[in-house]
């Protein structure tokens, strides 16, 4: 069995938030924003991100700042000059580096009131298993569809929302998915698509869609605002336009399906 790194002590988990933290959360909240109780609610979750490069990094970066109790961030690998076109927990300084650890340092530096997390790998289907059960929240920002379908898997068998964010060059897209009551990402994708390994990214775009992630996470951790249930988003930002259609659930699904009974 996977050994998982026993999670660090959280942050002031006691309940209330600080004076402090009032003060560091003060210009989002208020009318149209935030309670006080939806802060108190987002300083209680764990959120799960795999990876955090160009589209997992400021999602995670944008959450850690949102105040949300603890960050889990998995990411294998040393970082390298092509990915410093997109992903903005890396600096130059850190090139030939581990990515996981270098991005979990900068996470902490901007919030010491979260508490970070870090995996320093992809996680298989035991590990990512544990990970979801802990989490109030999964996204999914890989490139690998093999990888987005195995956070699928655990996000489902947990029942904990399932944020899946994804880009090709200068088109991004967004699904916000909720274990039996909408599509998951296997109703999307019966057969896993081939994958390819050096696709076109364009930071902007990846920036763009883990913020719109950040958002969703946001809205449902808080439970504010109306999240993006079973809907795909997309931007095509070649052109400058966003396209939205809501998901249909596969009700044979071999992930969130009811079993055939013979
Ligand atoms: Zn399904």
């Amino acid at each position: 069995m996977t050994r998982l790194p026993e999670p660090p002590n959280p942050a002031d988990r006691s309940g209330e938030l600080s004076a402090e933290e009032l003060e560091r959360y003060a210009r989002q909240l208020g009318p149209g924003v935030l309670t006080h109780a939806d802060q108190t609610r987002l300083k209680h979750a764990t959120v799960l991100i795999t990876r955090a490069g160009g589209i997992g990094g400021p999602a995670a970066l944008l959450l850690t700042m949102a105040g949300v109790g603890r960050i889990v961030i998995a990411h294998g690998g040393t970082l390298e000059s092509p990915d410093l076109n997109r992903q903005v927990l890396g600096s130059e300084s850190g090139l030939g580096q581990a990515r996981a650890a270098q991005f979990g340092e900068y996470l902490r530096s901007m919030n010491r009131f979260v508490t970070v997390e870090v995996i320093p790998r992809e996680p298989d289907d035991e590990e990512v298993g544990v990970l979801a059960r802990r989490s109030q929240l999964v996204i999914t920002c890989a490139p690998t569809f093999a990888e987005r379908l195995r956070l699928n898997n655990a996000a489902v068998a947990a029942r904990v929302p399932l944020i899946d964010a994804a880009q090709w060059g200068m088109t991004g897209t967004l699904m916000v998915l909720q274990p039996h009551r909408t599509a998951c990402l296997r109703c999307v994708y019966p057969t896993t698509p081939p994958f390819e390994e050096l696709f076109p990214v364009v930071g902007a775009i990846s920036s763009a869609m883990g913020s719109l992630a950040a958002l969703e996470a946001i809205k449902i951790l808080a439970e504010s605002g109306e999240p993006l249930w079973g809907q795909l988003v997309t931007y095509d930002g070649f052109r400058g336009r966003f396209h939205q259609v809501e998901l249909r659930r596969d009700p044979l699904c071999r992930c969130c399906g009811q079993p055939i009974v013979c």
